[in-house]
Protein backbone atom coordinates (compact mmCIF):
# COMPACT_ATOMS: atom_id res chain seq x y z
CA UNK A 1 0.00 0.00 0.00
CA UNK A 2 1.53 3.08 -0.89
CA UNK A 3 1.87 6.81 -0.49
CA UNK A 4 -1.35 8.62 -1.89
CA UNK A 5 -0.99 11.56 -3.74
CA UNK A 6 -3.93 14.37 -3.97
CA UNK A 7 -4.25 16.95 -6.56
CA UNK A 8 -6.87 19.25 -8.84
CA UNK A 9 -5.83 21.41 -11.88
CA UNK A 10 -8.15 23.91 -9.68
CA UNK A 11 -5.69 24.77 -7.90
CA UNK A 12 -3.97 26.38 -10.52
CA UNK A 13 -6.40 28.99 -10.82
CA UNK A 14 -5.83 31.05 -7.20
CA UNK A 15 -3.15 33.85 -8.75
CA UNK A 16 -2.35 36.30 -6.01
CA UNK A 17 0.05 38.13 -8.80
CA UNK A 18 2.89 37.67 -10.89
CA UNK A 19 5.14 39.31 -7.69
CA UNK A 20 3.49 37.02 -4.73
CA UNK A 21 5.79 34.24 -3.70
CA UNK A 22 2.49 32.09 -3.22
CA UNK A 23 2.44 31.43 -7.35
CA UNK A 24 0.92 28.14 -9.12
CA UNK A 25 4.02 27.35 -10.12
CA UNK A 26 4.75 26.04 -6.43
CA UNK A 27 2.82 22.68 -7.41
CA UNK A 28 4.11 22.53 -10.96
CA UNK A 29 7.56 22.50 -8.27
CA UNK A 30 6.31 19.99 -5.78
CA UNK A 31 4.85 17.42 -8.88
CA UNK A 32 8.09 17.79 -10.51
CA UNK A 33 9.99 16.47 -7.51
CA UNK A 34 7.75 13.30 -7.65
CA UNK A 35 7.13 12.69 -11.19
CA UNK A 36 9.97 9.54 -11.55
CA UNK A 37 8.98 8.14 -8.21
CA UNK A 38 7.05 4.55 -8.76
CA UNK A 39 4.23 3.43 -7.06
CA UNK A 40 2.73 6.99 -6.50
CA UNK A 41 -1.25 6.94 -7.00
CA UNK A 42 -2.69 10.58 -7.65
CA UNK A 43 -6.26 11.12 -7.18
CA UNK A 44 -8.72 13.96 -7.58
CA UNK A 45 -9.78 16.20 -4.62
CA UNK A 46 -13.25 16.74 -4.24
CA UNK A 47 -14.08 20.29 -3.15
CA UNK A 48 -15.05 20.49 0.90
CA UNK A 49 -18.53 20.45 1.50
CA UNK A 50 -20.04 23.45 3.33
CA UNK A 51 -20.99 20.37 6.42
CA UNK A 52 -16.80 20.31 6.50
CA UNK A 53 -16.23 23.87 6.35
CA UNK A 54 -18.51 24.59 9.00
CA UNK A 55 -16.78 22.83 11.54
CA UNK A 56 -14.29 25.29 11.36
CA UNK A 57 -15.60 28.81 9.79
CA UNK A 58 -18.53 30.46 10.13
CA UNK A 59 -20.95 29.99 6.86
CA UNK A 60 -21.33 33.65 6.97
CA UNK A 61 -17.53 34.03 7.17
CA UNK A 62 -17.47 32.03 3.59
CA UNK A 63 -20.41 33.26 1.99
CA UNK A 64 -18.71 36.75 2.70
CA UNK A 65 -15.02 35.23 0.86
CA UNK A 66 -17.75 33.90 -1.69
CA UNK A 67 -19.35 37.20 -2.93
CA UNK A 68 -16.21 39.26 -2.33
CA UNK A 69 -14.51 36.61 -5.14
CA UNK A 70 -13.80 39.03 -8.28
CA UNK A 71 -15.10 37.82 -11.96
CA UNK A 72 -11.78 39.61 -12.95
CA UNK A 73 -8.50 41.15 -11.34
CA UNK A 74 -7.91 40.11 -8.08
CA UNK A 75 -8.68 41.92 -4.89
CA UNK A 76 -6.90 41.80 -1.66
CA UNK A 77 -8.22 40.88 1.97
CA UNK A 78 -5.00 42.33 3.43
CA UNK A 79 -1.60 43.27 2.52
CA UNK A 80 -0.43 39.71 1.11
CA UNK A 81 -4.05 37.53 0.89
CA UNK A 82 -5.94 37.98 -2.49
CA UNK A 83 -8.40 36.82 -4.30
CA UNK A 84 -8.87 36.44 -7.95
CA UNK A 85 -11.48 34.02 -9.86
CA UNK A 86 -10.62 30.51 -9.04
CA UNK A 87 -9.91 31.17 -5.48
CA UNK A 88 -12.75 29.57 -4.10
CA UNK A 89 -12.56 26.70 -5.72
CA UNK A 90 -8.99 26.24 -4.82
CA UNK A 91 -8.97 26.54 -1.53
CA UNK A 92 -12.13 24.67 -1.38
CA UNK A 93 -10.19 21.72 -3.02
CA UNK A 94 -7.59 22.14 -1.09
CA UNK A 95 -9.58 21.52 2.35
CA UNK A 96 -11.62 18.85 0.57
CA UNK A 97 -8.34 16.93 -0.66
CA UNK A 98 -7.53 16.70 2.47
CA UNK A 99 -10.69 15.42 3.87
CA UNK A 100 -10.38 12.80 0.70
CA UNK A 101 -7.03 11.73 1.73
CA UNK A 102 -8.29 11.33 5.78
CA UNK A 103 -11.29 8.82 3.85
CA UNK A 104 -9.09 6.95 2.08
CA UNK A 105 -6.83 6.28 4.73
CA UNK A 106 -9.35 5.37 7.17
CA UNK A 107 -10.94 2.96 4.72
CA UNK A 108 -7.42 1.56 4.72
CA UNK A 109 -7.39 1.80 0.80
CA UNK A 110 -3.87 3.89 1.90
CA UNK A 111 -1.70 4.12 4.84
CA UNK A 112 -0.38 8.10 3.78
CA UNK A 113 -1.33 10.96 1.66
CA UNK A 114 0.25 13.64 0.63
CA UNK A 115 -1.76 16.77 -0.71
CA UNK A 116 -0.14 18.64 -2.99
CA UNK A 117 -2.73 21.21 -2.99
CA UNK A 118 -2.51 25.05 -2.28
CA UNK A 119 -3.35 28.35 -1.50
CA UNK A 120 -1.92 26.99 2.33
CA UNK A 121 -4.34 27.41 5.41
CA UNK A 122 -2.19 27.51 8.82
CA UNK A 123 -2.90 31.05 8.93
CA UNK A 124 -6.56 31.24 8.62
CA UNK A 125 -8.51 31.46 11.56
CA UNK A 126 -12.03 31.05 12.13
CA UNK A 127 -13.11 34.39 10.73
CA UNK A 128 -10.13 35.72 9.58
CA UNK A 129 -8.14 34.93 5.94
CA UNK A 130 -4.12 35.66 6.07
CA UNK A 131 -1.46 35.33 5.32
CA UNK A 132 -1.88 33.67 1.81
CA UNK A 133 -4.63 31.69 3.98
CA UNK A 134 -8.15 31.45 3.38
CA UNK A 135 -9.33 28.10 4.58
CA UNK A 136 -7.68 26.00 7.12
CA UNK A 137 -7.29 22.82 5.79
CA UNK A 138 -5.72 21.20 8.57
CA UNK A 139 -8.24 22.51 10.90
CA UNK A 140 -10.85 21.12 9.24
CA UNK A 141 -9.45 17.48 8.12
CA UNK A 142 -9.01 17.10 11.87
CA UNK A 143 -12.45 17.62 12.84
CA UNK A 144 -13.45 15.79 9.90
CA UNK A 145 -11.68 12.74 11.00
CA UNK A 146 -12.77 13.43 14.74
CA UNK A 147 -16.30 12.84 13.32
CA UNK A 148 -15.04 9.01 12.89
CA UNK A 149 -15.78 6.85 15.56
CA UNK A 150 -12.19 5.37 15.69
CA UNK A 151 -10.84 8.42 15.84
CA UNK A 152 -10.65 10.12 19.38
CA UNK A 153 -7.72 12.20 19.40
CA UNK A 154 -5.78 13.62 16.28
CA UNK A 155 -2.22 15.28 16.60
CA UNK A 156 -1.17 17.97 13.93
CA UNK A 157 2.31 18.07 13.35
CA UNK A 158 3.50 21.59 11.83
CA UNK A 159 7.35 22.43 10.45
CA UNK A 160 6.62 25.14 8.03
CA UNK A 161 8.49 28.33 9.00
CA UNK A 162 5.66 30.19 10.56
CA UNK A 163 3.90 29.64 13.27
CA UNK A 164 0.24 27.72 12.48
CA UNK A 165 -1.81 31.21 14.40
CA UNK A 166 -4.57 29.64 12.86
CA UNK A 167 -4.76 26.20 13.69
CA UNK A 168 -3.77 26.86 17.14
CA UNK A 169 -6.44 29.29 17.43
CA UNK A 170 -9.03 26.31 16.45
CA UNK A 171 -7.90 24.47 18.80
CA UNK A 172 -6.38 25.88 21.82
CA UNK A 173 -9.52 24.66 24.00
CA UNK A 174 -9.92 21.39 22.22
CA UNK A 175 -8.51 18.65 24.58
CA UNK A 176 -8.80 16.12 21.46
CA UNK A 177 -6.05 17.42 19.37
CA UNK A 178 -2.53 17.94 19.84
CA UNK A 179 -0.77 20.68 18.07
CA UNK A 180 2.73 20.93 17.75
CA UNK A 181 4.26 23.37 15.80
CA UNK A 182 8.24 24.64 14.97
CA UNK A 183 8.88 27.82 13.56
CA UNK A 184 11.27 30.55 13.63
CA UNK A 185 10.92 33.57 16.30
CA UNK A 186 10.78 36.02 15.06
CA UNK A 187 9.31 36.04 11.98
CA UNK A 188 5.30 36.28 10.31
CA UNK A 189 2.70 36.29 12.07
CA UNK A 190 4.64 37.06 15.87
CA UNK A 191 2.91 34.40 17.59
CA UNK A 192 4.16 31.13 18.93
CA UNK A 193 5.67 31.56 21.78
CA UNK A 194 6.52 28.47 23.98
CA UNK A 195 4.42 29.85 26.54
CA UNK A 196 0.98 29.57 24.46
CA UNK A 197 -0.01 26.10 25.23
CA UNK A 198 -3.52 25.84 25.06
CA UNK A 199 -5.51 23.50 27.33
CA UNK A 200 -1.94 21.79 27.84
CA UNK A 201 -2.23 21.11 24.20
CA UNK A 202 -0.32 23.07 22.14
CA UNK A 203 3.61 22.94 21.87
CA UNK A 204 5.40 25.67 20.73
CA UNK A 205 8.88 25.05 19.45
CA UNK A 206 10.66 28.42 18.49
CA UNK A 207 13.84 28.22 16.42
CA UNK A 208 15.89 30.98 16.12
CA UNK A 209 16.90 32.29 12.55
CA UNK A 210 20.45 30.83 11.48
CA UNK A 211 19.44 27.70 13.60
CA UNK A 212 19.60 25.11 10.81
CA UNK A 213 19.14 21.46 11.02
CA UNK A 214 20.51 20.54 14.19
CA UNK A 215 18.69 22.62 16.01
CA UNK A 216 15.57 21.44 14.48
CA UNK A 217 16.37 18.05 14.97
CA UNK A 218 17.33 18.31 18.47
CA UNK A 219 14.52 20.30 19.30
CA UNK A 220 12.02 17.36 17.53
CA UNK A 221 14.20 14.78 19.28
CA UNK A 222 13.70 16.20 22.74
CA UNK A 223 10.40 17.68 22.78
CA UNK A 224 8.13 17.14 19.85
CA UNK A 225 8.25 13.72 18.97
CA UNK A 226 8.05 12.80 22.40
CA UNK A 227 4.75 15.32 23.18
CA UNK A 228 3.14 13.40 20.09
CA UNK A 229 4.48 9.79 21.46
CA UNK A 230 2.90 10.79 24.82
CA UNK A 231 -0.83 11.90 23.62
CA UNK A 232 -0.88 8.62 21.42
CA UNK A 233 -3.26 9.86 18.40
CA UNK A 234 -5.52 7.97 16.40
CA UNK A 235 -4.49 10.13 13.63
CA UNK A 236 -1.48 12.20 12.71
CA UNK A 237 -2.13 15.18 10.00
CA UNK A 238 0.82 17.08 8.96
CA UNK A 239 1.35 20.79 8.00
CA UNK A 240 3.98 20.45 5.66
CA UNK A 241 5.90 23.55 5.00
CA UNK A 242 8.98 24.07 2.52
CA UNK A 243 9.88 27.14 4.09
CA UNK A 244 12.49 26.25 6.43
CA UNK A 245 14.57 25.24 3.46
CA UNK A 246 18.15 27.21 3.11
CA UNK A 247 16.93 28.15 -0.48
CA UNK A 248 13.59 29.79 0.96
CA UNK A 249 13.35 33.45 0.39
CA UNK A 250 10.83 34.24 3.22
CA UNK A 251 12.76 32.75 6.25
CA UNK A 252 16.47 32.03 7.89
CA UNK A 253 15.95 28.41 9.42
CA UNK A 254 18.08 26.99 6.64
CA UNK A 255 17.05 23.35 6.87
CA UNK A 256 18.68 20.63 4.27
CA UNK A 257 16.75 18.33 2.15
CA UNK A 258 17.62 15.57 4.41
CA UNK A 259 15.82 17.37 7.68
CA UNK A 260 13.08 16.70 5.73
CA UNK A 261 13.23 13.41 4.72
CA UNK A 262 14.75 13.20 8.31
CA UNK A 263 11.27 14.38 10.13
CA UNK A 264 8.85 12.83 7.80
CA UNK A 265 10.22 9.17 8.87
CA UNK A 266 10.69 10.13 12.55
CA UNK A 267 6.84 11.02 11.83
CA UNK A 268 6.13 7.50 10.22
CA UNK A 269 8.04 6.14 12.95
CA UNK A 270 6.26 7.16 15.44
CA UNK A 271 3.07 6.59 13.85
CA UNK A 272 3.70 2.81 13.86
CA UNK A 273 3.55 2.74 17.45
CA UNK A 274 0.43 5.05 18.06
CA UNK A 275 -1.87 5.23 14.50
CA UNK A 276 -1.32 2.65 12.42
CA UNK A 277 0.87 4.14 10.71
CA UNK A 278 -1.55 6.30 9.72
CA UNK A 279 -0.33 10.01 8.23
CA UNK A 280 -2.22 12.81 6.14
CA UNK A 281 0.31 14.92 4.97
CA UNK A 282 -0.70 19.05 3.39
CA UNK A 283 1.36 21.27 1.87
CA UNK A 284 1.95 24.68 3.65
CA UNK A 285 4.32 27.34 2.63
CA UNK A 286 7.55 26.86 0.53
CA UNK A 287 8.63 29.63 -1.72
CA UNK A 288 11.31 28.18 -3.38
CA UNK A 289 10.69 26.44 -6.36
CA UNK A 290 13.88 24.70 -6.27
CA UNK A 291 13.27 23.29 -3.17
CA UNK A 292 9.95 22.44 -3.00
CA UNK A 293 10.94 20.11 -5.59
CA UNK A 294 13.87 18.53 -3.66
CA UNK A 295 12.20 18.86 -0.39
CA UNK A 296 8.67 18.16 -1.16
CA UNK A 297 10.22 14.63 -2.85
CA UNK A 298 12.20 13.99 0.20
CA UNK A 299 8.84 14.39 2.26
CA UNK A 300 6.95 11.83 -0.06
CA UNK A 301 9.95 9.53 0.24
CA UNK A 302 9.90 9.53 3.80
CA UNK A 303 6.36 9.08 3.75
CA UNK A 304 6.77 5.61 1.62
CA UNK A 305 5.95 5.57 -2.09
ZN1 LIG B 1 5.17 29.37 5.99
Amino acid sequence: MSTIIIQHDDCFRHDPGPKHPESPRRINAVLSGLEDLRGLELLPAPRATAEQIRTVHPLDFWAAIEEQEPAEGRIALDADTFLNRGSVDAALRASGGLCFAIDQILADKALRAFCAVRPPGHHSEPEQAMGFCLLNHVAIGALHALENPSIARVAIIDFDVHHGNGTQAVFEKNPDVLFVSSHQVPLYPGTGSAEETGCGNILNLPLAPGDGGRAFRRTWNRQGLPAVHDFAPDLILVSAGFDAHQRDPLAQLELEDADYRWITEEICELSRDCSQGRVASILEGGYDLKALASAGREHVLGLGS
